[in-house]
């Protein structure tokens, strides 16, 4: 491998704290709509709901207005709660989303000490009104080199093309100098694999590698990276 000149970041789970975000919007949104009240267990559903709906959306099988509101539709489903509020439900998260910014552990610290080194990119799924918000929030914006978000880009990731219009706008690069450095498997690590690029698995909890995907780093710390990046 050779020396990493772009490091393609993850946003939520991996740079930002997206279950502190997440809880704090879906508890404001509750009470903003008037639906009562949201308990942890709840909460827990609509997390492994909402997770469903995602990897299906990275499989191509749902557009993503579909996974936005069919989550809530199918959450609020199950609890009493009106499915036609699943929209205006969505939209208010959307922005809420936004208000809470917790960083991951050393996700701040090693973006600043990359500055210089490797030029920096976000790649995400989110959506533009969320991710916008959350990037300003975060002071990011101001030190990445550029942001890729799937809702612009009209591709999600891991889809090649969405790789293809990235690396159209980064400009000319060697595959072996660009890293994807993500939290999910079937996105970012997927994605790196479609794309023919380096992929750093970022793996808190030290889950195990699965076979069929090619990881080149598995990491513990996000400040792993600019060791990887300092090689
Ligand atoms: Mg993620």
């Amino acid at each position: 491998m050779g020396k990493i000149k772009v490091v393609l970041w993850d946003i939520d789970g991996t740079l930002l704290d997206f279950q502190v975000a997440e809880k704090h919007a879906i508890y404001a949104c509750f009470e903003k709509l008037g639906l009562g009240q949201c308990t942890d267990e709840m909460l827990e559903d609509y997390i492994e709901i909402n997770a469903g709906y995602w990897r299906r959306l990275e499989r191509g099988e749902l557009t993503k207005q579909q996974v936005l509101v069919g989550r809530f539709e199918e959450f609020f489903g199950k609890y009493g709660i009106d499915a036609a509020k699943a929209p205006a439900f969505n939209e208010e998260y959307q922005l809420r989303l936004g208000d809470t910014i917790c960083f991951c552990e050393n996700g701040l610290e090693t973006v600043k000490a990359l500055k210089g080194q490797a030029l920096q990119y976000a790649v995400t799924n989110g959506t533009k009104t969320a991710q916008e918000r959350k990037l300003a929030g975060s002071g990011l914006d101001k030190l990445l080199d550029g942001v890729f978000i799937s809702e612009i880009i009209g591709i999600e990731k891991p889809m090649k093309g969405f790789f293809e219009k990235t690396f159209q706008e980064i400009g000319a690069f060697c595959k072996e100098e660009m890293m994807i450095v993500g939290d999910s498997l079937t996105s970012d690590i997927q994605g790196g694999n479609n794309a023919g690029i380096v992929t750093c698995w970022y793996n808190p909890a030290g889950k195990e590698r699965p076979a069929d995907l090619r990881i080149d780093y598995d990491i513990r710390d996000i400040g792993e990276v600019a060791d990887i990046v300092g090689r």
